[in-house]
């Protein structure tokens, strides 16, 4: 892959897997996993309970390690980084459950976030910039994590990871605990993140329909295995791969 300052201008987002393979102690999870993200794409992860999801976010973010493959973001091997290093380059992570401070209000949530990125009035336009994409945020602004709903609470993970500016979002079941019509709002606000910021969005969820409304293209592990790598359109046309993995 090319280097130096040609290849720093044209950072854009572009991740790809390739026979990534990982897993805990003995047992194997990921088994030569392979596909690839465009810049600005999004990408739903479909896979029942224990199918990968998880560990494959949690490797491409450097909390676990592969055993082998490669991970690239814009051709750069992120597989030996460590988790901050990766982070730097452009990789966040909005783990299950929500990385939110519960002890610290939303507005040091969010300078939190910002620590490494931005100094003085770049914080403060950041953090401004975040309250103007989710509003019930700004009024809840002096409330710790802990007062938040559970949408708030995925806003303000969401919040937290978009000012770290990433290249790629990876999220892990942002609709988990929530109510239909606050899945929309937050699913929403994510498809218009990615489009107006070219934002490269892997999501991972259970909640299919959901996921597969706003995803360009769905990736579907069985048992850490890639069984189906196809547009979304294609993904909910096909009744028996519908059937037999995404029970509907
Ligand atoms: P879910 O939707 O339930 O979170 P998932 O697709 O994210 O599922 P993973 O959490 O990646 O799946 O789990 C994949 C497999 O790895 C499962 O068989 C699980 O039991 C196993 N596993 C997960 N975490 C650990 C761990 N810390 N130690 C050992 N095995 C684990």
């Amino acid at each position: 892959m090319s280097g130096g300052h040609a290849a720093a201008r044209t950072l854009a987002g572009a991740l790809s897997i390739e026979a990534l393979t990982a897993g805990y102690g003995g047992t194997p999870v990921l088994h030569d996993v392979s596909f690839a993200l465009q810049p600005g794409e999004i990408v739903a992860l479909l896979g029942a309970n224990g199918a990968g999801k998880t560990t494959l976010l949690r490797t491409l973010a450097g909390l676990m390690p592969a055993r082998s493959g490669i991970i690239r973001l814009d051709g750069t091997n992120l597989t030996e980084l460590a988790t901050e290093e990766r982070a730097r380059r452009g990789v966040a992570l909005v783990p299950e459950g929500q990385s939110v401070v519960a002890e610290l209000t939303v507005e040091e949530n969010l300078r939190l976030g910002s620590l490494w990125r931005h100094r003085g009035s770049a914080r403060e336009s950041a953090i401004k910039a975040i309250y103007e994409l989710f509003e019930p945020l700004a009024r809840r602004r002096s409330s710790a994590g802990h007062q938040l709903s559970g949408g708030e609470r995925q806003m303000l993970a969401l919040g937290r990871a978009l000012i770290t500016e990433p290249l790629v979002l990876a999220l892990d079941e942002p609709s988990l605990g929530l109510a239909p019509l606050t899945i929309a709002k937050i699913f929403g606000a994510l498809r218009d993140i990615a489009a107006d910021r070219g934002l490269t969005v892997l999501l991972a969820e259970q909640n299919v329909t959901s996921a597969l409304s706003i995803a360009d293209r769905g990736v579907l592990l069985d048992l850490g295995r890639v069984v189906a790598d196809a547009p979304s359109r294609e993904l909910l046309r096909d009744s028996t791969l519908r059937h037999a993995y995404l029970g509907f």
